[in-house]
């Protein structure tokens, strides 16, 4: 099984904030309006579809995802 990590690039991230809007459960902003995915929303063993549709619709492709295998 495969476990999947999702962070932004916080090198990347522009604050445009569509992440956010698709998946508010995942996504958090800090101080400064950029995005971040707190630790313990990091990990998936499946991909949720907003999620999903976050990663596609960010315009920076800020928002990464690895994968590995599940321990
Ligand atoms: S959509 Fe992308 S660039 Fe915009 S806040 Fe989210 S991660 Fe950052």
């Amino acid at each position: 099984m495969t476990m999947f990590t999702v962070t932004v690039d916080a090198e990347r991230c522009q604050g445009h904030a569509r992440c956010l809007a698709f998946a508010p459960e995942v996504f958090d902003f800090d101080d400064e309006g950029y995005a971040f995915v707190p630790e313990e929303n990091q990990r998936f063993a499946e991909l949720p579809e907003n999620v999903r549709k976050a990663i596609s619709s960010c315009p920076e492709r800020a928002i990464l995802v690895a994968e590995e295998p599940a321990p």
